[in-house]
């Protein structure tokens, strides 16, 4: 059966504002504060649990392997090879994947890439996904670079939660490490969505020895103000980033600088699927947090899985395994086929990744296929 766009369009309006509303009550307090119990309660098959009992409620999907910008940590200098249009997901295929993995409990879809407002389709695309029964959130993490324009229809489409890429506040620092200019723009995007309603608007900040983490205060200071969570990233091995131990700044170092610098910093409480450390700081209206993958790994509480560009399905960020659904779906499995393979590759996920010196060894994808 054909499921896509032309299947999705019968989906009422009502249950689309229903659903809208829901996710629009559920934003800003993050999904994170669902119980888990609810979700539980939602799930119509066992495909989402792994063999550690972790219920995976959340789908990233990259949307494209395209990017506006060059980030010197996502993608190689060289660039990356191009999977062929061909052998891409077309639109319906990624609407019934996305509709497959609802209708068994996920709740959560992030949209990345590439950069994923690059597609000429993706307020369609977004207009589709926020209609599926179930999703409480849509989100998208984005560069920024074209967002404040297309921001307005994308939030009628359904986009209730964004994540906003930015690793300096310096313009001439930005064309350094995204080998492009643009710096002004993510900054309005920033803002617009601020003045959107998005709260908050999540800032990542990959941060590397040398390169921004001079910045670090100055970012903090941004969060005075603006109803901002600034999170800053610790620097993660891929294919071609030439990641190297000693351009990490460690949670510990980075947390340490903020202290120094700022009384009352405050640890909030965590959601125990959390990728952040959250912290608050008296007087500041937006907030910090730290996703420390390398020093302190979260991966007892990973609910997160990942769908690729080009139809490959990955359990694990920093694994290499991945196991295509564009074969099967183009051969003709079933919904019931399709399950039984996302199924035995969840199964198969390991308790937690390797550690970063090995994951530094491994071959995996360079970050600008897999979508962070
Ligand atoms: N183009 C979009 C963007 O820039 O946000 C989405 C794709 S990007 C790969 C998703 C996220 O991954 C970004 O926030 C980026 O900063 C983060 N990222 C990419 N490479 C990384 C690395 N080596 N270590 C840590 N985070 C990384």
């Amino acid at each position: 059966m054909k499921v896509g766009f032309q299947y999705l369009t019968n989906v009422s309006s009502s249950t689309r504002a229903t659903d809208r509303q829901r996710c629009s009550n559920l934003y800003a307090t993050s999904c994170a504060t669902d119980p888990d119990i609810a979700s539980r309660e939602a799930y119509s098959s066992e495909m989402l649990v792994d063999s550690f009992g972790r219920f995976h409620n959340y789908l990233r999907i990259s949307l494209t392997e395209r990017c506006n910008l060059r980030c010197q940590y996502c993608m190689p200098a060289e660039g990356v090879e191009l999977t062929p249009k061909s052998e891409l997901l077309s639109p319906d295929e990624i609407i019934r994947i996305a509709n497959l993995f609802v209708t068994s409990g996920v709740d959560k879809i992030r949209l990345t890439g590439g950069e994923p407002t690059i597609r000429k389709d993706i307020e369609d695309i977004c207009l589709h996904l926020s209609g599926l029964k179930g999703l409480k959130t849509l989100a998208m993490t984005t560069n920024g670079i074209v967002l404040s324009k297309k921001l307005p229809k994308l939030k009628e489409c359904g986009l209730n939660a964004l994540n906003i890429s930015l690793d300096t506040l310096v313009p001439a620092k930005f064309e350094f490490m995204t080998r492009r200019k643009g710096h002004s723009k993510v900054m309005e995007s920033i803002d617009a969505s601020v003045e959107l309603g998005y709260n908050p608007v999540k800032v990542n900040c990959v941060i590397m020895r040398g390169m921004n983490d001079d910045e670090i205060c100055n970012f903090v200071e941004l969060t005075r103000q603006k109803p901002i969570n600034v999170r800053f990233i610790e620097f993660m091995p891929f294919d071609g980033n030439v990641w190297n131990v000693k351009k990490l700044v460690p949670y510990a170092e980075m947390l340490d600088k903020v202290r120094q610098s700022y009384k009352g910093v405050e640890r909030l409480q965590d959601h125990h699927t959390d990728t952040a450390k959250n912290f608050r700081i008296d007087g500041h209206v937006g907030t910090i947090s730290f996703i420390t993958s390398m020093t302190e790994h979260f991966c007892a509480g990973c609910n997160r899985l990942r769908l690729l560009a080009d139809g490959n399905f990955k359990v694990c960020l920093f694994g290499p395994s991945e196991v295509s659904l564009r074969e099967p779906i183009r051969a003709g499995v079933n919904d019931t086929g399709l399950k039984e393979i996302i199924g035995a590759a969840v199964k198969r996920k390991k308790a937690k990744h390797a550690g970063m010196f090995d994951i530094a060894k491994t071959a995996n994808r360079p970050m600008i296929h897999i979508g962070g």
